[in-house]
């Protein structure tokens, strides 16, 4: 699936990873969309969670409302954004517990604590295919800004 960024949702994610994140921690955001309209990335959500410099932990009780949230909005989890200190890339821990497991669901990181200029410059992006593992795809062949 192509999803199309609404405008503000790439700067409101860098917006979150350097305040959350400090340029020291690193920092999660999630891409969400209405059933209704999947491909029309319009929400960013940023959740509550530990950090430090080399990964975050979710709260549990706020992914308990959050899972409830979304169902109650009819709302889904498309792609889940977070960042490392250093390059792009997806570390065995990212494979293993992605937010969801589902194929088609994408795992964008973006480098150095999101302190860079807002873009896609030097993220990675990932696919979980169907057969369960993930696999990096174009950046250009599932996100576009609106
Ligand atoms: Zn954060």
């Amino acid at each position: 699936m192509m999803y199309r960024l609404n405008g503000g949702v790439l700067e409101d994610t860098f917006k979150h990873f350097r305040a959350c994140g400090c340029g020291r921690r690193e920092c999660q955001v999630l891409w969400l969309s209405s059933w209704d309209s999947p491909e029309h990335i319009t929400r960013v959500v940023h959740p509550r969670h530990k950090a430090h410099l080399g990964g975050f932990v979710l709260d549990d009780q706020w992914l308990s409302y959050f899972w409830l949230e979304l169902g109650n909005t009819n709302t889904g989890i498309r792609v889940q954004v977070h960042t490392h200190p250093g390059e792009a890339f997806h570390s065995p821990t990212d494979d293993e517990f992605p937010i969801i497991h589902k194929p088609g669901f994408l795992s964008l990181v973006i480098p150095n604590f999101g302190l860079g200029p807002v873009g896609f410059g030097q993220a990675f992006l990932t696919e979980i295919q169907p057969d369960g593992q993930w696999q990096e795809v174009a950046i250009s062949s599932r996100l576009v800004l609106a």
